[in-house]
């Protein structure tokens, strides 16, 4: 991404040396044969002695944090360091795609580069924690590959075409990525508006995929062949995927599969985009009900990285197995997991967004707990993120689907205040801004939901609000792996980096937790519990593993 990239370099002759290092992976310092001394100092003479001449020297790419301070909006995490060398100079420089805000003086510290217009590599450092976490989020992705009894694909299985049913913002996606991938669809509604507008949203899908180099040559070309678009069920057949995207509703849900099922050819994969149905119930009326399985595309569905592959529990085996070949050919990061309400990665989305929420009743605010998210690495805060994303209106009409109240949601859904779309929710946005900005007029809301609710609000501080959004994912995620939702516990790390962007040089909710120790997580769940509640009544996994001395992820 160019704007991730620094100014260019004026190279001076005299550091020419150090930059084609650096371009070669390597830091040069000076070591100068007369006082002995190694130096940062990528000049002629050495600046201790003033010998005239001095040698390059190759560091050794380690060092420990000196002092540091971090740097605030910055792209991606920084902090301007002092950077301690094994070879004797301390270096200013920076620390770069780390925890920065759980840094401490002392840190070990590693090389790592960044890169400046005209490809020129720049010296700088990250923790060796981080570099450690992207190691183990690269090896949890490679194990999600593997799920444990998976027939192999046969010799001859090839893709024959699939059919889109529900033609919506989901399904324009889902038709994107296939059509990307250079499979033929069929993209099927009742409403032929809708299918308009998905033509034309694929369209223009498909040209920001080509501009940003993402499509293969011949796709956009060749569209008028490849899809098609149909009010009839019946032209579900001739494909061997059939992917259902229709409203959310289980009695429409089990209506399409029923006519899918009906028409689709023998072999065909028959699969639901549901992001909360139970997918054994959708599968019970179906008369080939082993052929259902989840396809959980992330929102936009040709973008998101991540393909949550829910397995039913008649879902065919060898079904799953191409399901996996779908995800791997979509250029997807396919992650198999059981059916429970959420999956995996809403299931901790929903425990962290809970908790912030009662947070909001008991004192703080959306900015608070937002900053304490992006701080702690997240991309976006619950409250920026429900806000972009249109979070306030469908948690309200989940909530109203299943006769749940939240107050502070409900009462801005009912105010209009549905988002950045209106230009107000949990924050208010200057017109064609999407800077959030607090608002005096959700404080009074949250306020007042808290008067109703008879809490006396009272002063939070930002490690509070850290521990009580991330334990509850931690616990939540450990529940997972005991009910055998999560084949592993590195998967929930997984759909977490790619579906709702943990940072890899965090690892992921379930290596954070065995960073920080699961016996203090259990300490802390256990006055949390004291405190608060049973919601944070540690699982009997994390409780098990805890006194044994064990991680999750090990
Ligand atoms: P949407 O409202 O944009 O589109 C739904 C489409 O289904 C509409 O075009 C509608 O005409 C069509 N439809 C309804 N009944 C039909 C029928 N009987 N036959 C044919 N077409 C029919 O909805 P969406 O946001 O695309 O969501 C679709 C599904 O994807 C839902 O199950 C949703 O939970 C799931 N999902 C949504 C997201 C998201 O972020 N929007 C993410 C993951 C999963």
């Amino acid at each position: 991404m160019t704007s991730q990239l620094l100014p260019p370099i004026d190279v001076q002759p005299e550091a020419a040396p150090f930059w084609a290092a650096a371009n070669e992976g390597h830091l040069l310092l000076k070591h100068c044969p007369a006082c002995k001394e190694t130096t940062f100092y990528p000049r002629t003479h050495c600046p201790l002695c003033g010998a005239a001449q001095t040698d390059w020297l190759q560091a050794s790419g380690q060092g420990a944090v000196y002092s540091f301070s971090v740097v605030r909006g910055a792209r991606r995490p920084t902090a301007v360091a002092v950077v301690d060398l094994p070879e004797g100079p301390s270096m200013v420089t920076t620390v770069v795609d780390c925890d920065v805000h759980a840094m401490q003086i002392g840190d070990p510290v590693s090389l790592r580069f960044l890169q400046a217009e005209g490809d020129q590599q720049v010296p700088a450092f990250t923790t060796v924690a981080a570099e450690q976490a992207r190691q183990y989020a690269r090896r949890a992705q490679d194990a999600s590959r593997h799920v444990p009894g998976l027939p192999a694909l046969g010799e001859g299985f090839a893709w024959r075409g699939a059919a889109v049913v529900g033609a919506g913002t989901m399904g324009s996606g889902i038709a994107t990525a296939l059509l990307a991938a250079g499979l033929r669809v069929c993209l099927i509604d009742r409403d032929e508006a809708a299918l308009q507008r998905a033509t034309n949203a694929i369209n223009q899908n498909l040209v920001s995929l080509a501009q940003r180099g993402k499509l293969p040559d011949g796709v956009r070309e060749s569209l008028h062949d490849t899809l098609r678009t149909s009010m009839r069920m019946e032209d579900v057949a001739g494909a061997n995927l059939v992917i259902e995207a229709v409203w959310e509703q289980l009695a429409l849900k089990q209506e399409v599969l029923a006519q899918i099922d009906r028409h689709a050819d023998a072999d065909a994969l028959l699969a639901t985009n549901t992001s909360t149905l139970d997918i054994n119930l959708l599968a019970r009326g179906l008369q080939r009900p082993e052929a259902l399985l989840g396809l959980h595309f992330f929102s936009p569905a040709h973008v998101m990285p991540l393909l949550e592959l829910v397995r039913g529990e008649r879902t065919r085996a060898d079904l799953v197995a191409a399901g996996m070949d779908l995800g791997q050919r979509l250029g997807k990061t396919t992650v198999v997991v059981g059916v429970c309400d959420g999956f995996v990665g809403n299931r901790l989305f929903i425990a962290r967004d809970q908790e912030a929420n009662r947070l909001l009743y008991e004192g703080a605010l959306p900015e608070q707990i937002d900053r304490v998210l992006t701080d702690f690495g997240l991309p976006m805060g619950s409250f920026d993120l429900a806000d972009m994303a249109g979070g306030i209106e469908l948690g309200y009409r989940y909530r109203q689907s299943r006769g749940e109240r939240e107050p502070v949601g409900d009462r801005l859904f009912e105010a209009g205040r549905l988002g950045q779309k209106s230009g107000k929710g949990y924050y208010r946005y200057e017109v064609g801004k999407r800077r959030p900005l607090p608002d005096p007029e959700v404080v009074a809301i949250i306020e007042a939901v808290s008067k109703a609710m008879g809490i006396q609000r009272r002063r939070i501080t930002d490690d509070e609000v850290r521990e009580r959004v991330i334990l509850p994912m931690i616990n939540e995620g450990a529940k997972l792996v005991e009910e055998g939702i999560a084949t592993r516990a590195s998967d929930i790390d997984v759909v977490w980096q790619k579906g709702f962007g943990w940072p890899d040089w965090k690892g992921g909710p379930m290596y954070h937790a065995d960073r920080l120790g699961l016996a203090h997580i259990r300490d802390r769940l256990l006055a949390l519990q004291q405190r608060h509640g049973e919601r944070f009544r540690p699982s009997a996994l994390l409780v098990e593993l805890a006194g044994s001395g064990q991680g999750f992820t090990a």
